[in-house]
């Protein structure tokens, strides 16, 4: 294509169609000067905004990845530790049962290879793939981005209610996703009201409460819809110390992480046929091997899985499967 130039790569419309085949339920973009104006309102700390988004942000891509059950064998490191009748187990929520931010990673990386792939074919020549950065879990305030995208709204419940792409065989709507973001660096022709297209039509929660009802700690105020994190099991199942007498009872069994508002959800759909390749862990591992293991040791076999964060911490993870006993 001789003589072809930038803008006539329809970058957007390829782009989505290959987010769309590398399988995200939903996703939605933003303008560089509108991600900006959302990392000030969130007062996000401007260190990071400069290493996560670099000096050639052109926009974003808010994306949801939707999650499935994680029915899968624990990992061999926790093998020898299974299988003894009475035997003691923790629980891990849906969202961490397999790693699905490096899933989510993988899978932008599938999608802009293509993408840089058809702009060359077509003679245009995108930034490399390396340079398009992918971001899951990291310290940008990835919901309020991507509802200002358009990528969902907000539940009661606290978390982003994501809307799927129009055409998909899926629910219409669902809280059962991890987010990413997908920072361009080449501006992606985003006209202000394609950013707002699909808000209007969003039925939000409505009248209902039932994840208010559900949570057994009251980290979900029905005054003013507010989230009390200092109630949250999720929150504590992460921290350095022990969460406070009646959050630790209604803790029970979770090692990490705490489903009880997402299940009383009526957006809250898994995908059956979801699979995520990295960091395995399934749905229960046994509490004999952190019981057996030094924090080190649990932090290195637990590095490439969605428990590897050296923020979430090892020792508590160890202090609380001691504390089930035997
Ligand atoms: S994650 Fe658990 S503790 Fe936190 S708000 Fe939901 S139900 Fe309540
Ligand atoms: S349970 Fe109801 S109120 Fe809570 S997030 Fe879901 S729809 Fe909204």
């Amino acid at each position: 294509m001789p003589g072809a130039g930038r803008l006539d790569f329809p970058i957007r419309e390829v782009l989505s169609q290959e987010l769309s085949g590398a399988g995200f339920f939903g996703f939605a973009f933003l303008s560089s000067a509108k991600v900006c104006g959302i990392l000030k309102e969130n007062e996000a700390d401007a260190t990071p905004w400069a290493s996560y988004l670099g000096e050639g942000c052109g926009g974003i891509a808010a994306v949801a990845l939707q999650y499935g059950e994680g029915i899968y064998s624990p990992p061999n490191w926790a093998q020898p530790y299974l299988g003894y009748q009475g035997a003691k187990e923790v629980h891990l929520a849906r969202f961490c049962r397999a790693d699905w931010y490096a899933e989510l990673k993988d899978r932008l990386g599938v999608a802009v290879k293509a993408t840089v792939a058809r702009a060359a074919t077509a003679g245009i020549q995108l930034p490399a793939p390396r340079k398009w950065k992918r971001l899951a879990n990291s310290r940008l305030p990835e919901r309020p981005l991507a509802i200002a995208a358009g990528l969902g709204f907000q539940g009661k419940n606290n978390l982003l209610i994501a809307a799927a792409k129009n055409g998909s065989a899926k629910p219409g709507f669902s809280s059962a996703v991890v987010l990413g973001l997908l920072v361009c660096p080449e501006e992606i022709e985003l006209e202000p009201e394609t950013a707002q297209e699909c808000n209007p039509n969003f039925p939000g929660c409505g009248t209902c409460g039932r994840c208010i009802s559900a949570c057994p700690t009251g980290a979900l105020s029905p005054l003013g819809n507010k989230f009390l994190r200092e109630r949250c099991i999720q929150h504590w199942t992460s921290q350095d110390e022990s969460p406070p007498g009646d959050i630790g009872k209604a803790r029970e069994s979770r090692l990490y992480g705490c489903d009880i508002c997402l299940e009383a959800c009526p957006y809250f759909f898994t995908d059956a046929l979801a699979q995520a390749k990295p960091g395995r862990l399934g749905q229960r591992l046994p509490a004999a091997y952190f019981r057996a293991s030094e924090p080190d040791r649990i932090q290195a076999d637990l590095k490439k899985t969605a428990l590897g964060p050296r923020w979430i911490s090892k020792k508590s993870l160890k202090r609380f499967a001691e504390g089930l006993g035997t």
